[in-house]
């Protein structure tokens, strides 16, 4: 496999950090390997999996938007319908549980758009441990909602001065508490980024999304399916559809990212369609940063897909041709959204409406393809977005 002890895939990943981080990685790279891996880790995590977060999801037949399309025969993962309602409490639900098994007293993240820090702190209330989540100032503000829902969760929302006021300055904040608190502290990433052992871990707590989709297509069609496609911000959903099918060669991957408003007026996320390689927050990547080597801040409609890196392994499914990476503007995902919505009575997140968009946009070239697509998550969060957006179109 790609995949070596020191964290690389290809020539992507690793552990760019200051010394005074490695220990602590260390020790999470030993606890994962071993107790990540045992019987009881497994079943208990699988426990919490089943009856707390709703798995498995299932997996839906959209006949009426294949009808619509006139193309592809389409299935959706449906991860929106998972506790908190997207796929991230797989991944955090993994990592609070690892932390407890390791005898840590204290959890910190970090969070953007706060779905990340909803889905720490519902994992951190189930498993009794105490939760502290930083996030930029910016997005306090922005993302009210979401912060009065960890705080019911009794989790502690550190708001971040610093810089741009938003994710990564929440990420460098958070990586100087871990510093800080070493001893008790567990740092609970949220997508399939950050150095070693980061990247691994996470895919392998989201890849429970593909395992279910192999055995329930199997199940449905007798068949692999011919393409899989989902969005990608940092890459954890997508890492975990396609991990399984890793060596299904005959079943291609698409990686839809955020085009925003045009890869002509910079102001996106298409990390992988229009990125360089570079060093960002631990990992050997591609990531978007401006002439002078400064990371550039990115735009998307879709809060989760606001993010100037990717995971390494994505990169180097890029780099190897395992993956097509591809953009759709922020006007296409929010039609897609409605239509979606409108045909089969499912309002996705405008992250997962990506994904969407781009079948819609290409269904022609997926005549009579057997296609899974992952709904990573549900819209409710997007409404107050959606209703901008309808005013600022009636007023044109
Ligand atoms: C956070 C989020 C994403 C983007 O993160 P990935 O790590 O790329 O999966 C996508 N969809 C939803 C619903 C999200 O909340």
């Amino acid at each position: 496999m790609v995949f070596n002890r020191k964290g690389y895939f290809g020539r992507y990943g690793g552990c760019f950090v200051p010394e005074i981080l490695m220990p602590a990685l260390k020790e999470l790279e030993e606890a994962y390997f071993s107790l990540g891996k045992e019987k009881d880790f497994q079943e208990e995590l699988d426990y919490y999996l089943k009856n707390y977060a709703g798995r498995p999801t299932p997996l839906y037949f959209a006949s009426h938007l294949s009808q619509k399309l006139k193309g592809p025969k389409i299935y959706l993962k449906r991860e929106d319908l998972l506790h908190t309602g997207a796929h991230k409490i797989n991944n955090t639900l993994g990592q609070v549980l690892l932390a407890k098994k390791m005898g840590k007293k204290r959890i910190i993240a970090e969070t953007g758009a706060g779905q990340h820090g909803v889905a720490t702190a519902t994992a951190c209330a189930l498993l009794g441990i105490k939760c502290a989540v930083y996030m930029g100032e910016e997005d306090v503000k922005r993302q009210s909602l979401n912060v009065l829902r960890m705080r019911t969760l009794k989790a502690e929302v550190i708001p971040v001065k610093n810089g741009s006021r938003t994710l990564k300055d929440a990420i460098n904040e958070a990586l100087r508490d871990w510093v800080t608190n070493i001893e008790t502290t567990f740092y609970v990433l949220g997508s399939v980024v950050g150095p070693h052992p980061y990247p691994t871990m996470v895919r392998d707590f989201q890849s429970v999304i593909g395992k279910e989709v192999k055995r329930q297509i199997m199940e449905k069609e007798k068949r692999l399916p011919d393409y899989l496609i989902a969005c990608v911000g940092g890459g954890s959903n997508s890492m975990g559809l396609f991990y399984p099918f890793y060596k299904e060669e005959k079943v291609n991957f698409i990686g839809v990212e955020a085009g925003g408003l045009g890869l002509n007026t910079k102001k996106h996320s298409a990390t992988l369609a229009s990125g360089e390689r570079g060093v960002l927050h631990g990992a050997l990547t591609y990531l978007l940063q401006d002439k002078d080597g400064q990371v550039r801040l990115t735009h998307s409609v879709a809060p989760g897909l606001d993010y100037s890196g990717v995971g390494p392994e994505l990169s180097f499914y890029k780099e190897t041709k395992r993956a097509k990476f591809t953009t759709v503007t922020d006007k296409e995902a929010i039609s897609a959204f409605f239509l979606l919505s409108e045909v089969e009575g499912i309002i996705p997140a405008l992250e997962s409406a990506h994904a969407v968009a781009y079948l819609k946009k290409n269904c022609s070239q997926f005549k009579n393809n057997l296609v899974v697509l992952n709904l990573s998550g549900r819209g409710d969060k997007d409404m107050c977005i959606i209703e901008r957006f309808l005013k600022e179109k009636n007023n044109e």
